[in-house]
């Protein structure tokens, strides 16, 4: 098979690093690049540029935000309750579970589970500020929404383990979502009823 010129072969690679993309995919898309007007990729090469100069990671709970902005909006909204802190792997858990609309809490973004198979300790995640935050005082009640995989469950029995030790109360999303599931594919309404059933874990 010939080979592809280097800008193509190059831009192959880079799709195909992504998640939930093969090497087919990545041919696919490159190739309707190519075809398709400058705008097209003039914008996707703007966005990406826009993406990581344009954002940050809130100092509070490391949701993502403006790069301007100290804090998120949900940790600078002074009537969200700090007495309730939610767990959550991912930026796009805080979403699904924003849509839901009831959550009147705040949140902590783990950017990730703890895999001792992966080598993922609690020091590669945002663990050690969320223990930091829970001691500090005002919070009443931690949620632990991590997924419910066994990574997930993993990760909310560590921090059950470094939590309850605090005298704060420890609760995990009840079952319901799927199991090996994403909360940020969640609908609403399973995600309410995790939420509002949620279990203590003390
Ligand atoms: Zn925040």
């Amino acid at each position: 098979m010939a080979e592809l010129p280097e800008p193509v072969q190059n831009l192959v690679n880079a799709f195909a690093r992504l998640p939930g993309i093969g090497p087919k995919t990545a041919s696919r898309l490159t190739f309707y690049l190519l075809r398709a007007s400058e705008d097209v990729s003039r914008q996707l090469a703007d966005a990406l540029v826009i993406l990581k100069n344009g954002t940050s990671l809130c100092k509070v709970c490391f949701n993502i935000t403006l790069a301007n902005q100290e804090q998120c909006e949900i940790c600078a909204n002074p009537r969200r309750d700090e007495s309730l802190l939610c767990v959550v792997e991912e930026p796009l858990d805080v979403l699904a579970l924003e849509r839901t609309g009831v959550f009147e809490g705040r949140y902590a973004v783990l950017h990730g589970v703890m895999s001792p198979i992966e080598g993922i300790g609690p020091d590669d995640l945002k663990i050690r500020p969320l223990l930091e935050r829970v001691r500090s005082g005002s919070v009443r009640e931690v949620i632990l929404a991590t997924n419910p995989s066994m990574e997930g469950d993993a990760t909310a029995l560590y921090l059950r383990q470094q939590i309850l030790p605090m005298g704060v109360k420890v609760t995990r999303l009840a079952r319901g979502l799927p199991v090996g599931g994403d909360l940020e594919y969640a609908d609403q309404n399973t995600l309410m009823r995790a939420l509002s059933g949620r279990q203590d874990m003390g």
